[in-house]
């Protein structure tokens, strides 16, 4: 699974961008650098912290990926340290993935009308938060233009069994794309989330019953199977690409069609 070669369909050639939320081979953020190095970037890429960073190294090694640097976002100046670091060794960026998302599970498991205030709080900074942060700090070093992209599901606009608190959360982020595409567009800053289907990867076992919703788009999705992190890779390659230069502000579905069902 998830083994295909990303197309090779727009040259990210001399490009250089940051990837964040390697967690291992199955992360949809592995599919988007793989599909990014495919067509000719240079990445920078961050992992949780040291103890995950065997299981990213596996994935960046095998990539033009010059760092792996461990990010907490939720701890003070992390994400400043990265982009310290971006500063130094490439004095700019091109584009950014944040693949990243949390909660913590006893706010994930029940009602969101039973969720705590600080769960909440915690699944936003991380989850949507961080996001704008990594705009903030980013955009400085895109003078000459740049794309940034998170990852949303349709969990944000309609009431998905077993999604919960990170519903909002993602309606969040998705609004936080659209402000920031607002903010930076004038700099030439295009802002986007993808909005995958289910994939099982390792966040995404944290869902209940997760399996119903792999079932159900294999059976119901007009495509009539899973996406998988290349079909995202591919979306993402094009939207950091000059293919992509008048689309801003955009959330964008790689589900074979799910989104369409009633
Ligand atoms: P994953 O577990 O491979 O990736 C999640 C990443 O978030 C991991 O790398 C983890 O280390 C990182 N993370 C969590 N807390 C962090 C923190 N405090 N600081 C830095 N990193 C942190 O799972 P994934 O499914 O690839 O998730 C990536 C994104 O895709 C998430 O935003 C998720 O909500 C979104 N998404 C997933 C699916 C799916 O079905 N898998 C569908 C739609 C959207």
């Amino acid at each position: 699974m998830n083994s295909a070669a990303p197309p090779r369909l727009f040259s990210l050639q001399g490009r250089r961008g940051l990837v964040l939320g390697i967690a291992n081979e199955e992360s949809i953020a592995t599919g988007c650098a793989r599909a990014f190095a495919a067509c000719g970037a240079t990445l920078g890429a961050t992992c949780l912290n040291e103890k995950a960073r065997p299981f990213a190294a596996a994935v960046t090694s095998a990539l033009p990926c010059e760092f792996l640097v461990p990010c907490d976002v939720h701890q003070p100046g992390a994400l400043e340290s990265v982009f310290a670091e971006i500063q130094q060794r490439w004095g700019r960026l091109d584009f950014l993935l944040h693949s990243i998302a949390f909660a913590p599970a006893p706010d994930l498991h029940g009602r969101v009308i039973d969720s705590s205030a600080e769960g909440f709080a915690l699944a936003m900074d991380i989850s949507c938060h961080s996001f704008l942060r990594a705009c903030r700090l980013a955009a400085p070093l895109m003078p000459q233009g740049g794309t940034l992209l998170s990852v949303t599901y349709l969990g944000s606009e309609r009431v998905v069994p077993n999604y919960n608190i990170m519903g909002p959360v993602k309606a969040a982020l998705e609004s936080a794309v659209r402000y920031a595409a607002a903010e930076l567009g004038p700099q030439g800053i295009r802002v986007h989330a993808i909005s995958p289907g289910p994939i099982a990867t390792r966040a995404a076992g944290g869902i209940a019953h997760f399996d119903n919703l792999l079932t159900a788009a294999m059976r119901e999705s007009p495509a009539r199977r899973l996406a998988t992190i290349e079909d995202c890779g591919g979306l993402a390659a094009f939207l950091v690409s000059d293919a992509a230069q008048m689309l801003t502000g955009t959330i964008i579905p790689v589900d074979g069609g799910q989104h369409l069902l009633a």
